[in-house]
């Protein structure tokens, strides 16, 4: 049976026991039906993971004995931001997830104008707990060593108010537009229209800013899938989707 990774945000050492609250106990205890003895490997997002084993497990608590350090790579080499714009229901669910799984360091949820999404401030925050909680199961479950940030939700302006001048800044569009560039700095944004598209003055706003128009071929994407497909590209022409089989 394949060993259950999960997430532990606090410092973690070799030989070392540690007592995790209510959720990791639900988890481990209802959702994956482990036992005491039960071998899984844990993660903090500071790389690597470690074998650990399951010592006690309560409802409200779960002890651990953290094992052997393994110094896994399964982190990309690049720093990829999504600015994704929100949809609504869960088209954002299913970015979210999928886009951890296609190695994304960081989420920026942005409201734009064609969003249809209207929240306040409780149900975005309480969104992007949702959302950093479907960040957190897909890292435990594709093997990465960290967990994609997600940011508070925002607007455009906000978002791409004081990106770093060294990063390369893109943005899908659906009509022909800039080619992908030869080569790629580490860090990179990239922008995702919502549903209904970026607005004109969107897109001149981010042309301003520096955001090359980059096209995903000749038909209509979905917004996730255009996402989705933008960070496959990325991995693939810079990342570390190369193919490569040492890795
Ligand atoms: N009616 C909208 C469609 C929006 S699709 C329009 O014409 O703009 C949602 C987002 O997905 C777009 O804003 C864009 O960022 C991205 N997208 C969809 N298809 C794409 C393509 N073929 N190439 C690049 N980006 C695409």
């Amino acid at each position: 049976m394949r060993i259950h990774r999960l997430f532990i945000d606090v410092p973690l050492a070799s030989d070392t026991d540690l007592t995790l609250g209510p959720e990791a106990a639900n988890y481990l205890g209802r959702a994956l039906r482990a036992r005491p003895g039960g071998k899984l490997l844990v993660f903090n997002g500071h790389g690597g993971e470690y074998h650990a084993t399951i010592t006690t497990l309560g409802r409200r608590d779960v002890s651990i004995r953290v094992g052997e350090f393994v110094d896994v790579a399964r982190e990309s080499p690049l720093d990829i931001t999504l600015l994704q714009g929100l949809s609504r229901g869960e088209r954002m669910d299913f970015v979210v997830q999928k886009a951890t799984e296609l190695g994304v360091t960081a989420i920026v949820p942005i409201d734009t104008e064609y969003a249809g999404v209207s929240l306040d401030k409780e149900r975005r925050e309480k969104r992007r707990e949702h959302f950093r909680s479907i960040a957190i199961a897909a890292a435990q479950q594709c093997g990465r060593t960290s967990v994609a940030s997600v940011a508070p939700i925002t607007t455009l302006a906000r978002a791409i108010a004081d990106l770093p001048v060294d990063a390369l800044r893109l943005v899908a569009d659906t009509a022909p537009g800039d080619a992908w560039p030869a080569d790629s700095t580490q860090k990179i944004f990239i922008a995702v229209g919502p549903e209904g598209g970026f607005a004109d003055h969107e897109r001149d706003t981010l042309a301003q800013h520096g955001f090359l128009r980059v096209n995903l071929g000749p038909r209509v994407l979905r917004t996730e899938t255009a996402a989705l497909t933008a960070l496959t590209v990325l991995q693939s022409r810079y990342g570390d989707m190369t193919g490569d089989p040492a890795g």
